[in-house]
């Protein structure tokens, strides 16, 4: 495969010949029908190996409209006392669960006892020892965990990838990871700490964990942190408003990063090595994705993030595809473990050494 843009490039999605794929297509059910998982169930409508079948909601109505909207069977609806049922149901291959962080976690391990591949989303759990228990469930159910960590198929993030590990940067050196944006509602469950877990970082900061470690190519071997808080009214005990943190890397490497619910303008990636840079400005946001490097504008074209996820996590459950960044269990579990970290660092104040 060539795309126009890399030359040489190997290893990615290979975008216009999807279809040449003989391979099944992924039935998927979605859960939690909020407004991310509107916007999946949507891009899904495009996708070649991926389809949306049915769907688990508390709310009777969203089901009865899901059905209209997306021509879902009745038969492969349901709440969230009976889903469990879906274990007899020979039409779905995979639940997408979309609901509020601190359920994740639960919601999968039953998706899992129902012998369905699970794809969750970001944060995968709301620490490390709950996303082990993920982890472990699966794999004991025999199904696959994967994450919707839809940056990992995004063609301009990809190419700096591919320069990073051609040499074309140098000795990596550096990386800058801002993730924020203003939150409005303050009643809304990301403010929640039951529900969400935390605050921005379990939310937004998450991306610049997760950046870090994809675009430096290695994994943190220690975290410092510092918060600050302006306003502990609408940020409560537990739930982060700012946190700036450091990531260091066995080649030498270090980050720089924050995450915040009180800014906006901030998406932002800029990784600095001893030949060249690559920045991504915006970074993680729908799209389009835009950068350049030290060898001028990326120009990877604008693909609709969650039906290329789809379409390669078909990919990946049914032919064992190795995408080029693993969005498994295994890679939820990794960010998980820097933000137990990150939260032990601040409410320390030490540096916190990660190990494996
Ligand atoms: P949302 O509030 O719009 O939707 C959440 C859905 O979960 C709602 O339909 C709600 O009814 C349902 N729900 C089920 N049980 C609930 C409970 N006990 N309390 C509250 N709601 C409950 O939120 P969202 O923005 O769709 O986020 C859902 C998940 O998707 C989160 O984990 C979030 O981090 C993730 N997300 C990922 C991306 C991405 O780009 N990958 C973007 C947005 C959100």
């Amino acid at each position: 495969m060539a795309l126009p843009f890399l030359p040489g490039s190997v290893s990615l999605p290979d975008f216009e010949n999807l279809a040449y794929q003989q391979g099944k297509v992924l039935r998927v059910a979605i859960m939690g029908l909020g407004s991310y998982g509107t916007r999946v169930a949507d891009a899904m409508q495009a996708c070649k190996r991926a389809k949306l079948v049915g769907a688990i909601s508390g709310t009777p109505a969203k089901l009865k409209d899901w059905q209209s909207k997306y021509n879902i069977p009745a038969k492969n609806c349901y709440n969230y006392e009976n889903f469990d049922q879906i274990k007899n149901n020979r039409d779905i291959d995979a639940v997408y669960v979309i609901t509020p962080n601190a359920l994740h976690r639960d919601q999968v391990i039953r998706v899992a006892k129902a012998g369905k591949h699970a794809i969750c989303e970001k944060p995968m759990a709301i620490n490390a020892k709950e996303g082990q228990e993920m982890v472990d469930a699966c794999r004991q159910a025999n199904v696959k965990l994967l994450v919707g960590y839809r940056l990992h198929f995004e063609p301009n993030t990809l190419e700096i990838i591919r320069m990073r590990k051609a040499g074309e940067l140098g000795k990596v050196m550096f990386f800058q990871g801002l993730s924020g944006f203003k939150i409005g509602d303050p009643k809304q469950w990301r403010l929640n700490k039951e529900l969400a877990g935390g605050g921005a970082m379990m939310d937004i900061g998450i991306y610049s964990i997760n950046g870090a470690r994809y675009m430096v190519g290695e994994e943190p071997v220690w975290v410092t942190a510092q918060e600050t808080k302006t306003d502990p009214v609408k940020f409560k005990e537990g739930v982060d408003e700012t946190i700036q943190f450091q990531l260091g890397f066995p080649g030498g490497a270090v980050a720089s990063c924050l995450s915040t619910y009180t800014m906006n303008n901030l998406d932002r990636f800029f990784l600095n090595g001893e030949k060249g840079f690559a920045e991504l400005f915006p970074a993680t946001g729908y799209g389009p994705i835009k950068g350049r490097t030290h060898k001028g504008e990326l120009t990877g074209p604008h693909t609709t993030h969650q039906t290329v996820q789809m379409d390669e996590m078909a990919a990946i459950i049914f032919d064992n595809k190795q995408p080029v960044v693993p969005v498994d269990g295994a890679e939820g579990l990794k960010d998980l473990k820097i933000i137990d970290a990150i939260f032990q660092a601040v409410k320390t104040g030490r540096k916190v050494e990660l190990k494996g």
